[in-house]
């Protein structure tokens, strides 16, 4: 079975501290850490497609935290000869800033979503609310224009998206986060997205600071580990730098930023 191939693209990074991210991490009586903080988004292959899950933001542009370039998410694009334009599927795992800023170079692609994603991000967007928060009007634009072109899907529980590759929303960091489980060659493997950002807060189940729903967050996590264990799945936390030492560089120039997790 060949499966599903998975390359993350790390086009951004910052530092940062567990105190900083970890919500109350205080209260656990534990030194602080730096935390090295990619941003990422996947390049999924299967049955001769090429589908993204999240598409990065230009950093140049505006950096919101401090993120530092890493490469410019359309220049990782032609470096692996992928054609924007040639994109079937976009899985968006939620609408922030980070994971949504290049979604509009996808014209062609049909864009998988969370429908409560949708539902709270739009309701903000009509209410004009969305000042100070982690999504953007020009973001949410092009979910619009997808909405409009009859390429949006939304979704509001477990979907297959293609043989192999399969979506759950968990909410929690956002109302309509989504998990996406990919069947790779040598096993499933849970790209987390912002369900999970950092490998302690799978092994510890500890809440990330950003969330919309408190519980929802912590169930997210123990759902995550909960997969693993019955799957035998991989997970793949989505703003760990430390997934880099798991997993092997893409060989040629594209080594600097391209990981293979499957
Ligand atoms: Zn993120």
């Amino acid at each position: 079975m060949s499966g599903v191939e998975i390359i993350q693209i790390r086009y951004g990074e910052r530092v940062t501290s567990r105190s900083a991210v970890l919500h109350d991490y205080a209260s656990y009586g534990l030194p602080d850490e730096d935390l090295r903080m990619d941003y990422n988004f996947w390049v999924l292959r299967t049955g001769g497609e090429t589908m993204l899950l999240d598409t990065g933001y230009d950093i140049a542009a505006r950096d919101w935290l401090g993120e530092r370039p890493v490469i410019a998410p359309p220049e990782a694009l032609r470096l692996l000869d992928i054609d924007p334009l040639e994109v079937s599927t976009v899985i968006t795992s939620h609408f922030h800033y980070d994971h949504i800023g290049h979604l509009g170079l996808f014209r062609n692609a049909q864009v998988v979503a969370g429908a409560a994603d949708h539902a709270y991000w739009f309701g903000k967007w009509e209410r004009g609310e969305l000042e100070g928060e982690f999504a953007t009007a020009e973001h949410l634009e092009a979910v619009r224009l997808a909405e409009r072109e009859g390429r949006l899907r939304l979704v509001t529980g477990e979907t297959e998206v293609r043989p192999g590759i399969t979506v759950r929303p968990v909410g929690g960091h956002s109302p309509g986060e989504v998990l996406t489980v990919a069947e790779a060659r040598n096993g499933p493997v849970i790209l987390a997205a912002d369900a999970a950002h950092f490998y302690e807060q799978i092994e510890h189940e500890w809440p990330f600071f950003a969330f919309t729903d408190l519980p929802e967050m912590r169930a997210a996590l123990s759902l995550i580990n909960r997969l693993a264990a019955e799957r035998g799945a991989t997970v793949v936390p989505g703003h760990d730098a430390r997934v880099r030492d798991r997993f092997p560089a893409l060989a040629g120039p594209a080594a600097e930023f391209a990981t293979v997790l499957g």
